[in-house]
């Protein structure tokens, strides 16, 4: 059993985060550690009067050296619970996917579903696991073992092979961590569109699973049929799916990765057979929009997925001159009344001020929006209320005049 080897104490006045079950504990906060703690052990966290606060996973290379498991003095971090928390996480899902309609989603959402620095994601028979954190690491094969008695995959990918593992002093890793290693191409569907998914090579785990639910929200065809797309940082296609099957008359399809363009084709192909007309640009966005601009070409509806912008907190100002650049400019190759639909999945970057970015770049372009939906991650993502850094996901679609 994994026993608990030390205690951390807090600061004076620095248990409030931890009472209210945020889960991280900041190198900052703590006064001293009774013990001698290696990345991974269990301790105890108590403030400093001494009250037991909650246990957590340490990792003395961390700036976040303890991750709270539980809020629950009873409560053992032993086999038991990681398959309590697993079984959770995994049946949360049950009322949120239904099956035939969708084998790819997040299982495990790591702080949000109770287990820090751990991601699964289904891909029809096949999971990807990313073990974030030293902690997890140290029960990695604990995990694999119940993940593969809970659900019976044919292989488990791990997909370690972030730049959050250098924070924990952790080395990148990508492997078949255990049983068959999946098809190059392997095929899923989500949301009723099957899709071909590379999930040793592809982007994160293989997609976006984040924006599933968007992608039906933002591609319908009240917003789509008979009308040209212009779907930009289009990855393998998400959004051009439900925008081909909703009757777009054309979909232009924008990326700077020619693998992933390739695959979109092949997507929209499986999906919507015999469009000849979309396009499949390779190119960085910023210059080809300004093109476009100079070009004078218009599209009904844009939509703007970009990759994260912001990944510390020095980032956020250059990030929000990323976003307003790309939205000024897809304002402007919009005719009076075309949508856009623009998201941000950089954290940082808050729904409020991400608004007021978009707010600037219609100003600049010299256009009046309306805001006619807001959006945030898929449900299998979940936001947890004491946890605010799970939602970083956010979108607005608008009427551009
Ligand atoms: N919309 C996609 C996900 C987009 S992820 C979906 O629904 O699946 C962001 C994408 O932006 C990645 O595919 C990446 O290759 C691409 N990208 C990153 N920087 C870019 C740039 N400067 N210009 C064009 N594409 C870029």
């Amino acid at each position: 059993m994994d026993a608990v080897v030390a205690t951390l104490y807090l600061k004076r006045g620095r248990d409030k985060p931890v009472r209210r079950r945020h889960p991280w504990i900041f190198s900052g906060a703590i006064a001293r550690v009774d013990g001698r703690p290696d990345a991974g052990d269990l301790v105890d966290v108590a403030a400093a009067e001494g009250d037991w606060l909650g246990r957590a996973y340490y990792n003395p290379h961390s700036q976040i050296r303890g991750r709270i498991l539980t809020w629950d003095p009873e409560e053992l971090v032993d086999e038991a619970f990681w398959h309590r928390r697993l079984s959770r996480a995994i049946t949360a899902r049950d009322a949120l996917v239904t099956p035939p309609q969708s084998d790819a989603y997040r299982l495990c959402y790591a702080e949000a579903d109770g287990l820090p620095g751990l991601v699964v994601d289904r891909y029809g028979d096949f999971l990807v696991l990313q073990s974030l954190t030293a902690g997890i690491e140290r029960r990695k094969t604990l995990l694999v073992d119940l993940l593969r008695r809970l659900l019976r995959p044919a292989g488990i990918v791990e997909r370690s092979d972030t730049a959050a593992r250098r924070k924990e002093g952790l080395p990148r890793l990508r492997q078949v961590i255990w049983g068959q290693a999946p098809p190059a191409e392997h095929l899923v569907t989500q949301t009723g569109y099957r899709c071909l998914v590379d999930l040793m090579a592809g982007h994160k785990t293989g997609l976006y699973l984040d924006q599933a639910v968007n992608r039906t929200l933002v591609c319908r065809p009240e917003t789509c049929a008979g009308r040209s797309v212009l779907n930009v940082f289009s990855y393998t296609g998400g959004f051009a799916l439900p925008a081909a099957a909703a009757g777009a008359v054309q979909i232009l399809n924008l990326d700077s990765s020619v693998p992933a363009l390739e695959l979109a084709e092949r997507n929209v192909a499986l999906n919507t057979p015999g469009r000849v007309q979309d396009e499949y640009l390779a190119g960085d966005a910023f210059q080809v929009l300004r093109d476009f601009r100079e070009q004078g070409r218009q599209f009904d509806l844009i939509i703007l997925d970009p990759p994260k912008f912001a990944h510390q907190r020095g980032d956020v100002d250059r990030a929000c001159r990323g976003y307003k650049d790309l939205n000024w400019l897809a304002c402007q190759l919009l005719p009076a009344g075309g949508l856009l639909a623009t998201f941000s999945c950089s954290g940082l970057v808050e729904a409020a001020l991400f608004q007021k970015v978009i707010f600037g770049a219609g100003l600049d372009a010299g256009r009046e929006l309306h805001i006619l939906q807001t959006f945030t991650q898929s449900p299998d993502h979940p936001i947890l209320l004491t946890f605010p850094e799970s939602a970083y996901l956010k979108g607005l679609l608008c009427r551009v005049w």
